[in-house]
């Protein structure tokens, strides 16, 4: 067996502590002679296994009681429609766009009601996060909606925005437990699973307890509603029962890491480590204005097309693999999640030094 440095921007690189884990729990979960693929998701075995990962969950960010933790379907996109339909009481929103997926939310949005551009960063391809310290929100939105962690563009909040007293919605999907969070300070947090937490299938939502109403947009699907999902604590339907198994052996393992402020450290250390050798290289750059640089997804250029697919080719070779950039703006990306380890970094770091020789 052999294992390659996975630098995917999603689905992406689990602790294969885990992933070991899981293999030899295949067959047979804790004696009770299934996977856990083929039980019944109102098992007894399974009620425990949802409701250790829900609360470890709670243990890891620190979710007060009055916050309610969805295991979803759909995706992170999927929220991009169940948010304005559940939270759009006033028919008006305010998004801030910083790249291709806060663009679709805001979009979507626009089918529910009114979606305000609140603000953007498109003007200079998405490569900073804009000034939202004192942005003009109309009064009447429901809620001002952000995506925390720009995958695609590398880009990441580094303070939240001044929503003026509303509702703050934030798609963290490529930032979820990289760093601690303040939940309080957010109406919905949410993210799909499948970049920092476990495979695709799984979204979690962090939804504040008041914004869970019967009164939702007329039309709205059952399986759109958040009080039915809260009311039958994810169990309305067959819930993505083998991906939550994974997410919460991800959260063990993330508390025995020594919780979010541990991660932070390490996740810190591990993009200066890339980032340093970035900013002094002379064939690589970064494209992010360096202060709203993300800790989890590293975009970079040489500033040639040909020397990027020689460069993309030649890491594949070697065992770095998933290094290309996003379809839609090229170049390279590393994206080093929580489970990367920092020796991944340094060996890709070692690489790219040796790259830079050969063809400078
Ligand atoms: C990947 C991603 C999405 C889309 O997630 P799906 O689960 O594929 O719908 C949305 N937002 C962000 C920030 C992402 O990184």
């Amino acid at each position: 067996m052999s294992r390659v440095y996975n630098f995917s921007a999603g689905p992406a690189v689990l602790p294969e502590e885990v992933l070991k884990e899981a293999a030899e729990e295949m067959l047979d979960y804790k004696g009770s002679g299934m996977s856990v693929m083929e039980m019944s998701h109102r098992s007894k075995v399974y009620d425990t296994i949802i409701k250790e990962a829900e609360q470890d969950l709670r243990d890891l960010m620190n979710i007060p009681d009055n916050y309610k933790v969805l295991f979803l379907q759909g995706g992170a996109s999927q929220q991009f429609a169940m948010i304005p339909m559940n939270l759009m009481k006033q028919k008006k929103a305010g998004y801030i766009v910083t790249g291709q997926w806060a663009k679709k939310a805001y979009q979507e949005a626009a089918i529910y009601g009114e979606a305000v551009k609140l603000a953007s960063s498109e003007d200079k391809t998405f490569s900073y996060i804009p000034d939202c310290s004192d942005l003009d929100i109309p009064e009447d939105v429901d809620y001002v909606y952000i995506c925390e962690n720009n995958t695609i563009y590398g880009t990441k909040f580094k303070e939240l925005p001044n929503t003026k007293g509303h509702t703050l919605v934030s798609d963290v999907s490529s930032c979820f437990l990289s760093e601690p969070v303040d939940v309080t300070k957010y109406g919905v947090i949410f993210g799909g699973v499948q970049k920092n937490i476990g495979p695709a299938g799984v979204v979690i939502v962090i939804i504040r307890e008041d914004l869970i109403t019967e009164d939702t947009l007329p039309g709205t699907p059952t399986m759109l509603k958040y009080k039915i999902h809260a009311d039958n604590e994810s169990l309305y339907n067959t819930p993505p029962a083998y991906g939550i198994y994974i997410c919460g052996k991800v959260f063990k393992w993330l508390k025995k890491m020594g919780g979010l402020s541990v991660m932070k450290e390490r996740n810190e250390e591990k993009a200066k480590i890339l980032y340093d050798f970035l900013d002094q290289s002379k064939l690589f750059q970064g494209t992010v204005v360096p202060k709203d640089r993300s800790l989890m997804n590293v975009p970079f250029i040489t500033g040639s097309d040909e020397l990027d697919a020689k460069f993309i080719k030649e890491a594949t070779a070697a065992g770095f693999v998933n290094l290309k950039g996003h379809r839609s703006v090229g170049g390279m990306r590393a994206s080093i999640y929580n489970a990367m380890p920092k020796e991944g970094v340094e060996k890709l770091v070692e690489f790219m030094k040796k790259f830079e020789e050969e063809n400078a």
